[in-house]
């Protein structure tokens, strides 16, 4: 394993990130979302960092919820996709993890559940535009009632959809999804949750009892060319890792695989420790920039597995050992997902294990 290439993550930046979510969807509870691997930080040293302040946990699959029970955490757990086969309804009721119910196979296994494991929390999920999970509007009403009638169901059911496009302030998209959702359950009990982290911002109207914000926690990008920090969130991840070694090049010549990048003069190369075998994207284009020392450089050439190539024309007395940055809170990391054809979420998610993370 490499110990040159570091991901950094900021847990004061997290706690500084729930705590403004937190002021912004007031009185709404949050849901601190920490599916995948919390965004590629780390599920357990995340929820760690916040458990004191995260009044529940919201994770993609039943195995994300086992890892925040074994580590002790006793918060509300939504599973945000629900049980994904039969066995896994005792276990969740075991754990006491809550179901977020989308489809009529999952109410069919519900129907068995034995109430002397406990009751499970279910979250019925309404497909309010994005057609990915959810029962249609006009089948709400029908399914709400048959989930509060099941014996190993509590019967009080929450209410739940997501959106497609919430980061577009003004579009259609996302009020029309809100007035779908209120007619489809109107006069139905129970707690309400919409909002995922560019609904709060964009949103008010939609923020009912819970939102559920994933990427402001970890000071990402939820709205295309701003960043976080706009909105004064923390980057939760700085990328490093060190050059090892500085090449001078002729003019003419030609860096890296299938010598894309030429040079235009006699120049200093810079080779730093990361690759697309990190997790660094291999699709980052020539000019995406890079931090070395304090000094901004543009990569040059391709993306390798194990090594990316740097113009140092602007950081002259770059030397061998010197640090470098690949995104955090001196170069965001849209700026790099940008110049990847990618968006944020993707890159922090995309760490491999060759990665040693640390906390600061
Ligand atoms: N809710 C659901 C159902 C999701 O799938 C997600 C993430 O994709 C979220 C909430 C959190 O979204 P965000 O990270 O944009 O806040």
């Amino acid at each position: 394993m490499s110990r040159t290439t570091v991901a950094t993550i900021h847990l004061g930046a997290l706690r500084h990130n729930l705590a403004r979510i937190k002021a912004l969807a007031a009185p709404a509870k949050v849901m601190a979302v920490v599916k995948a691997d919390a965004y590629g930080h780390g599920l357990e040293r995340v929820a760690r960092a916040l458990d004191a302040e995260a009044e529940a946990f919201a994770v993609a699959a039943l195995g994300d919820g086992l890892r925040l029970r074994a580590a002790g955490h006793r918060q509300r757990i939504v599973v945000l996709s629900g049980p994904d086969q039969p066995g896994d309804i005792a276990e969740m009721q075991r754990l006491e993890l809550e179901a977020a119910i989308h489809h009529e196979a999952q109410l069919a296994w519900l129907a068995e559940a034995s109430p002397a494991r406990g009751r499970l929390r279910a979250w019925l999920k309404v497909d309010s535009g994005m057609h990915r999970l959810g029962f249609p509007p006009g089948r709400v009403a029908e399914v709400h009632a048959r989930l509060a009638a099941m014996p190993g169901v509590d019967p009080r059911i929450g209410l739940l959809t997501h959106f497609a496009e919430s980061e577009n302030f003004d579009g259609r998209a996302t009020a029309a999804q809100i007035a779908r959702f209120d007619e489809a359950t109107r006069g139905l009990d129970g707690p309400r949750s919409l909002s995922n982290s560019a609904a709060v911002l964009g949103w008010p109207e939609a923020r009912a009892d819970w939102v559920r914000s994933g990427g402001l926690l970890y000071g990402l990008s939820v709205v295309e060319g701003r960043s976080g920090a706009d909105f004064g969130f923390r980057p939760a991840m700085t990328l490093s890792t060190r050059l090892i070694a500085v090449n001078r090049v002729g003019k003419g010549e030609r860096i890296g695989y299938n010598g894309t990048w030429q040079c235009p003069e006699d120049m200093p190369v810079g080779v730093a420790a990361i690759g697309y075998g990190d997790g660094y994207p291999r699709s980052a284009a020539a000019g995406t920039p890079v931090l070395v020392g304090d000094a901004r450089v543009p990569l040059i050439g391709r993306v390798s597995m194990d090594l990316v190539t740097l113009d140092l024309r602007g950081a002259p007395r770059a030397r061998v050992g010197d640090r470098v940055t690949l995104w955090g809170p001196e170069l965001p990391v849209e700026t790099i997902a940008a110049q990847a054809g990618t968006i944020s979420y993707d890159l922090t998610c995309g760490m491999t294990r060759r990665v040693l993370f640390v906390e600061d």
